[in-house]
């Protein structure tokens, strides 16, 4: 077969980490690899409630096709919850969209052309690059520390570039776990109102913290940056708390933004799931969602300290992390120290055969990529996983293959 594909296909290929993926599958394997929440932790009793109380309640709606901006009453549930986290909207000023990856693949359709630049974090959510690929990007990378992105480097980056849009994950970045800090979430503010360039916060993972709340979101701050909310997007979701397979996200961004965003849903999925929009809402309005943050919260707390302990101890000096305040990652680098392995695509082949599997930092740059990298997830596996995962790791470090 022959089929005359698009071209636009030349732009992106399967990922490395789908292969690795593929190697999943083995018995007994401990799984640090992939960015999934707990299936565990999901709150089985209460999405059954509200699910119920739908189909008793609004069934009509909950069934039917629904308007492509999203469900009323999600809208409104979802403004309240923002309202929590400093943010003030009206249900008008954010769309739902199925997952907030859809929300990133409608930005994409919707500004860039191809040849266009955007500018993300390297290394960035490699979902994203993948996507802004697809649509002819050319995605240039920005240097980080362990604050995130470098202001001084995307001011550079985007007087070279004249990017359409610059992609931040300012809140327990994936894969670096990285957070920005007040000041320069400030001066990323100040530099998208004076460069008039459109910044996406995408902000999946800002509600896991472990300790102290991390700084407010791009988006809450916006309004002591005058002009920063018409060139600020924001895309939310509740995979990361709730449920992924619920599929619910959100846009927020200028009004024009959100118009062209849903005149091009409207030809992609015309609306997400109502019932999932109608099951979301209903659980939101229940008052579900802080005992369920409280719960996600305190159980991700305890897997991360006892998985940085665990490196601590059992790899030393051969690696290099910093211990994150909230999400699902622990990003770290092989230092090479005692002459062992510093390539984390080669111990990531021999962790296999040891039974322990992760995810090499490399597929997440876009460019220039940083082989000593590697994340490791601390969400699915209990502590004692953890700990004998990692002891696993010290095993595959030490060996020859
Ligand atoms: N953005 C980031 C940074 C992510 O890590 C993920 C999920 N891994 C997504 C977006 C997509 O999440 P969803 O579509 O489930 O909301």
């Amino acid at each position: 077969m022959a089929l005359p594909f698009a071209a636009r296909l030349d732009n992106v290929e399967t990922s490395a980490i789908r292969e690795l993926f593929k190697l999943l599958g083995k018995p007994g394997i401990i799984s640090f690899a992939g960015g999934f929440p707990d299936a565990a932790m999901f709150d089985v009793e209460g999405l059954r409630e509200a699910s119920s109380h739908v189909l008793t309640h609004a069934p009509g709606a909950a069934l039917q096709y629904g308007a492509t901006e999203g469900y009323q009453p999600l809208r409104e549930q979802l403004v309240q919850f923002m309202a929590t986290k400093g943010v003030g909207l009206a249900p008008e000023e954010l769309i739902v969209t199925t997952g907030s990856q859809q929300a990133l693949d409608l930005l994409g359709k919707a500004m860039i052309d191809p040849g266009d630049a955007v500018i993300v974090e390297g290394p960035t959510f490699l979902a994203t690059i993948q996507c802004f690929r697809l649509y002819g990007a050319r995605v240039i990378a920005a240097p980080v520390d362990s604050h995130g992105a470098r202001v001084d480097e995307l001011e550079r980056l985007i007087a070279e570039h004249r990017p359409k849009l610059v992609y931040l994950i300012p809140t327990f970045g994936n894969p670096t776990g990285a957070t920005l800090t007040l000041e320069r979430r400030k001066r990323v503010l100040e530099l998208a109102a004076r460069t008039r360039t459109l910044v996406v916060e995408d902000d999946p993972y800002g509600d896991l913290y472990f300790g102290e709340p991390p700084p407010d979101s791009l988006l809450a701050l916006s309004t002591d940056v005058p002009g920063s909310r018409d060139w600020l997007a924001y895309c939310g979701s509740l995979s990361k708390v709730l449920s992924p397979g619920l599929r619910i996200g959100w846009l927020s961004g200028p009004a024009e933004l959100l118009a062209k965003a849903t005149m091009c849903k409207q030809f992609s999925d015309a609306h997400t799931s109502t019932f999932a929009q109608a099951t979301a809402a209903e659980y939101l309005r229940a008052g579900r969602m802080p005992a369920t943050l409280a719960h996600v919260r305190a159980v991700y707390a305890e897997r991360a300290r006892a998985m940085c302990d665990a490196l601590r101890k059992e790899l030393g000096d051969a690696i290099a992390f910093s211990e994150p305040g909230g999400g699902l990652f622990v990003w770290a680098r092989l230092t090479g120290a005692g002459g062992k392995v510093a390539d984390a695509g080669v111990l990531a082949k021999r962790a296999i055969e040891k039974g322990v599997a992760f995810v090499p930092g490399a597929p997440f740059y876009a460019t220039e990529p940083d082989a000593a990298t590697l994340r490791l997830s601390f969400a699915t596996a209990d502590v004692d996983k953890i700990r004998e995962g990692v002891e696993r790791l010290a095993l595959a470090l030490c060996s020859h293959a």
